[in-house]
């Protein structure tokens, strides 16, 4: 089962938009993690559906540069200013 979240960066103000995250409820071979793309300052949805994490690299949608995972699942830092602690509002399971 899978989550939808915001991102909210209490610092700056920065706000994601609705990222997937986790496996699938309805077709578990979807799965998304969220990630940076330093380029855009943004957190971006990866899409790993039929990817393997750790050989594949994967690219922002919007400007199509590298994205990185974050490196720990608790503490997301805001990619506008780097404030730690993002709050994270979860929404609906997809
Ligand atoms: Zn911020
Ligand atoms: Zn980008």
């Amino acid at each position: 089962m899978g989550e939808t979240s915001i991102f909210e960066c209490g610092a700056c103000g920065y706000k994601s938009g609705h990222i997937r995250w986790g496996v699938g409820e309805n077709d578990s071979s979807k799965r998304f993690l969220p990630g940076v793309c330093r380029h855009c300052r943004e957190i971006v949805e990866i899409d790993l559906t039929g990817h393997d994490v750790l050989i594949e690299h994967f690219t922002c949608s919007k400007c199509g540069r590298p994205v990185f995972f974050f490196e720990k699942a608790e503490t997301f830092e805001c990619p506008r200013c780097g404030a730690p602690n993002l709050r994270i509002t979860q929404e609906k399971y997809w």
